[in-house]
């Protein structure tokens, strides 16, 4: 992947995003949910294919921090804490 800029996969559950300047390749989220972190060149990231807290729970072993989650209601209230709609 030569796109070094910050990746957004969001569901109507979660928002997570991918930082590649950031990961160090252990392959950590691709072996433990595959169905979700499939390793494709587009859309690598597939949060629907996994409950929101389970995909949440992988992303929180992510060595790097380069993958990151918040559950969608967080990101509202956080929108609505900013001033957004
Ligand atoms: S777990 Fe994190 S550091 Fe490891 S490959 Fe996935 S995104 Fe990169």
């Amino acid at each position: 992947m030569s796109d070094r800029r910050l990746q957004v996969y969001q569901t109507d559950q979660v928002r997570v995003t991918y930082d590649p300047s950031v990961c160090m390749h252990s392959g950590v989220c691709l072996r433990t949910m595959p169905a979700v972190f499939d390793g494709r060149p587009e859309r690598w990231v597939q949060p629907e294919n996994a409950a929101a807290e389970a995909v949440m729970a992988v992303v929180a072993k992510c060595p790097s921090g380069a993958l990151r989650a918040q559950l969608v209601t967080s990101v509202l209230r956080s929108v609505k804490r900013d001033g957004g709609a």
